[in-house]
């Protein structure tokens, strides 16, 4: 999406490798991975990439157990703008996320603590950091990225165990008064993992955790190491 030069996998398998060589942190490292064009100003500027590794925030922690509350919010833009004007970059992971934080503190003030984007017309898009879904029989629901958000990694992991564990798949288009009609919604991203939403716009949402204890086993069978 920013016309940068394919990256080289070798290289960033090894830095990957020599930040987690150096951990000296918990047993978990969120390893994060960054390419960008160069430094700004500099006229010599080379696209060139950083691998760092963090520790996971307790919040996060804290919410892979007990679940979190969310709020809808309009996110000013219409589920096809993105195919119309792909110089908006709409689904790409940029660190130009001052909007999606800002939604964040949003939330804090609601008395919730994350955020579901949506549309004017009640479309369904993603979380600020997270991708949005809905298990309604036995069938894993979550929205196309063609509409202008991040087609997450997590997602489609979860997806490829829930299918081998019998569950049904299908992207499609999700409206708002879907997300209260299954039998959990969850956010999904690869250092949350999946995480249940137990309370949409103050509404508690019927009990998940079964659902949630099978899919995420589903999930993390995906990543066994054998
Ligand atoms: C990170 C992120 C996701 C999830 O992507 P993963 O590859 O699963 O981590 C979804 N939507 C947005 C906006 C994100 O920033």
């Amino acid at each position: 999406m920013l016309d940068l030069p394919e990256p080289d996998l070798a290289v960033w398998e090894r830095a990957a490798q020599t930040v987690i060589d150096n951990w000296s942190g918990p047993a978990e490292i969120a390893l994060k991975l960054v390419y960008t064009r160069g430094i700004d100003g500099d006229p010599e500027a080379k696209p060139f990439g950083f691998a760092l590794g963090v520790e996971i925030d307790e919040k996060v922690l804290r919410a892979r157990v007990e679940g979190v509350a969310a709020i809808t919010l309009e996110r000013g833009i219409e589920p096809d703008l993105a195919e119309r004007a792909p110089w908006l970059l709409l689904g790409a992971k940029s660190i130009s996320y001052g909007v999606n934080m800002a939604a964040l503190r949003e939330a804090g003030r609601r008395g919730a603590s994350d955020v579901i984007f949506t549309a004017a017309d009640g479309a369904v898009f993603e979380g600020p950091t997270s991708t949005v879904v809905l298990a309604k029989d036995k069938t894993l629901y979550t929205p196309p990225a063609t509409i202008g958000i991040l087609p997450g990694t997590t997602q489609a992991a979860l997806f490829r165990g829930a299918e081998r564990a019998g569950w049904s798949v299908k992207v499609e288009p999700l409206q708002v008064s879907d997300l209260t009609g299954g039998e959990g919604l969850f956010l999904a991203s690869s250092v949350r993992k999946l995480t249940r939403v137990h309370t949409l716009d103050g509404v508690a949402l019927s009990d998940s955790s079964a659902i949630h204890a099978e899919l995420a086993a589903a999930y993390e069978s995906e990543y066994a190491i054998s």
